[in-house]
């Protein structure tokens, strides 16, 4: 019998996961408490806004041991990282502290006994994406933190994960938490450019699933769903199907996004430089994934399916309806709800 060299390795090592109160860390802390892991969770100190403590609270309730830190103290997560005897860390801190993690990076380096570590990515390659500034700025920072951990000699896998399933807003920051529009469509360019689309659980799900299978060591694992490739018109088509009325659907130039992300408006802009590097440039489709090291995350887990795009869309239907129950036409066409109103940094670098 043959066995699967991602499946001949122990899957119970310790994980430590920064950044899990936020966005996209929540995801991955969860998957990881679902596959069953040894759950070590980072919570800077202080107080937390009362969603996130309700977070940490369910990290705890479904048996996350939690820490407490910051990741640019090198010495401090030296020590948890060998009292815990942690052998994957993920961090899926904001783009505002990137650079901390060059602290982390040397606290692993120095302790030695982690096994992988996995930055703070979750978005585009970012060696091969070039988006204008002021996007740009967290890609040389996400690219500085790469080659210091290339340089450190500390076992990694980037996961590039594109974007995560939801309307794109460009002028929004975390898309997901807000439903799609219910007034009218934003087209980028003419619509044509295609990306992907990942269920926020899917990121973490296959994100757990590389952290110690031994073919994604030292690679970049991309997210490439068949399933959940669209263009914007076909993203807008879907939702008209779900909500069962089509809506006005206005272009948004290129010079628009340009123009925004020229005024540098932190956050605004750096959402409106990716946004023009996703659906005009066409960031996410415009290369293969044949580099030696490249992964794609369905050729590695063929038995393991993604949510599709359609499946999300039919939550924000849900979440419309809870919001705004009893539905009636006239609400559904002229508002749009918020599912929930946070602190947010921008969406998918
Ligand atoms: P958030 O800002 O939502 O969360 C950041 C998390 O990191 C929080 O838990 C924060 O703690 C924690 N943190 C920040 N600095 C430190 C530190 N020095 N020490 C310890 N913890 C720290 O980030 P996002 O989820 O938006 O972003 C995470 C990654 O995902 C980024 O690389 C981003 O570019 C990418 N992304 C990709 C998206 C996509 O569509 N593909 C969408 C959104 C993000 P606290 O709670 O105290 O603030």
């Amino acid at each position: 019998m043959t066995v699967s060299p991602s499946l001949s390795v122990a899957r119970n090592g310790r994980v430590l996961v920064v950044g899990a109160t936020g966005f996209i860390g929540r995801f991955v802390a969860e998957a990881s408490l679902a596959a069953g892991r040894p759950t070590y969770v980072l919570v800077r100190p202080g107080p937390l806004h009362p969603s996130k403590a309700d977070t940490v609270k369910a990290f705890k309730h479904k048996g996350a041991i939690i820490l407490h830190g910051l990741i640019s103290d090198k010495t401090l997560m030296e020590k948890i990282l060998r009292e815990h005897e942690i052998e994957t860390v993920i961090s899926a801190v904001g783009g505002a502290t990137i650079l901390d993690q060059i602290a982390l990076v040397e606290a692993i380096a120095a302790v030695g006994t982690v096994k992988r570590f996995l930055p703070s990515e979750f978005g585009h390659d970012v060696d091969r994406a070039d988006p204008v500034e002021p996007g740009l700025t967290m890609y040389v920072e996400k690219r500085k933190v790469r080659r210091w951990v290339e340089k450190s000699g500390v076992a990694y896998t980037y996961i590039c994960c594109n974007s995560i399933a939801s309307w794109p807003y460009f002028d929004n920051t975390h898309p997901s938490e807000v439903l799609p529009p219910l007034d009218r469509f934003q087209i980028y360019g003419d619509g044509t450019v295609k990306a992907y689309f990942v269920d926020g659980t899917d990121i973490g799900k296959f994100t757990i699933k590389t952290v110690d299978d031994i073919r994604t060591i030292n690679k970049n694992v991309h997210f490439r769903p068949p399933s959940n490739l669209y263009d914007i018109n076909g993203l807008a088509s879907l939702w008209e199907k779900k909500i069962g009325r089509t809506l006005p659907r206005i272009t948004i130039t290129e010079n628009h996004l340009l123009a925004l992300a020229a005024e540098n408006r932190i956050p605004e802009s750096i959402v409106a430089s990716f946004t023009h590097d996703i659906f005009i440039k066409g960031c996410q489709v415009n290369f293969a994934v044949e580099g030696p090291r490249d992964v794609e995350v369905g050729t590695l887990y063929p038995g393991d399916s993604f949510r599709t795009l359609d499946e999300c869309f039919n939550d924000f239907l849900l979440k419309l309806k809870d919001n705004l129950e009893p539905v009636h036409e006239e609400n559904v066409s002229t508002k749009n709800a918020v599912v929930e109103s946070r602190a947010v940094t921008p969406t998918c670098a």
